[in-house]
């Protein structure tokens, strides 16, 4: 399978800031078998629902897998928990979220389910969260600090229900979620 997978940290673990946790997800994927393509550069932002926490760090990445899509979860899902991640608050400081964003052009579990989490309003996003997977991850369309990452490396993917290219997913966003720091490397 093609897959694009976004990831973000804005708490540091074990002395290791969010920058460095990126980079030690992606050396964990790919012991656990996901082999990575293009990845974009680190984007700094603030956190969604409150801007005076931490600073986000997020980028975006291509990879391939040869499993299915609930084993790539689960490998996401174990190499969050090695890296700190404990999931006891909604959108509360994490050190490390791996988003399945999209895989091939496939819509789970059903595009029923997929406009349902998509319609959900901010009050029941805080709330509640999916148990199963819904692929494309259904707040793309709404988070600058996944899609700027993604335009700069594939701004020609299009999203399978919405028909649209990440490029014009990012530019029919309000102006001041469009605007980011690059980490330096
Ligand atoms: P979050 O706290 O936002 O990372 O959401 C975690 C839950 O969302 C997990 O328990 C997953 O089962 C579920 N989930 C549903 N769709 C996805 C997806 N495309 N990528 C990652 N997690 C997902």
């Amino acid at each position: 399978m093609d897959v694009i997978i976004g990831l973000g940290s804005n708490q540091e673990y074990r002395e290791m800031k969010p920058f460095e946790i990126l980079n030690n997800a992606k050396k964990k994927m790919e012991r656990r078998k996901i082999v990575l393509g293009t990845q974009s550069k680190v984007y700094i932002s603030h956190p969604f629902s409150d801007t005076s926490g931490p600073k986000y760090s997020n980028s975006v990445l291509i990879a391939t897998y040869a499993g299915k899509p609930h084993e790539l979860l689960f490998e996401l899902q174990q190499i969050e928990y090695e890296l700190g991640r404990v999931r006891h608050e909604r959108w509360g400081n994490r050190s490390c979220d791996l988003d399945i964003l999209a895989i091939d052009d496939l819509i789970l579990p059903n595009i029923i389910e997929f406009n349902h989490w998509v319609s959900i309003g901010l009050n029941e996003q805080i709330k509640i969260s999916p148990t199963e997977l819904i692929v494309p991850h259904p707040r793309i369309q709404d988070r600058g600090f996944v899609l700027k990452p993604l335009v700069s490396i594939f701004p020609n993917w299009k999203h399978p229900v919405f028909k649209k290219t990440a490029s014009d997913l990012f530019n029919s966003l309000p102006d001041d979620q469009k605007v980011f720091d690059v980490e330096l490397t």
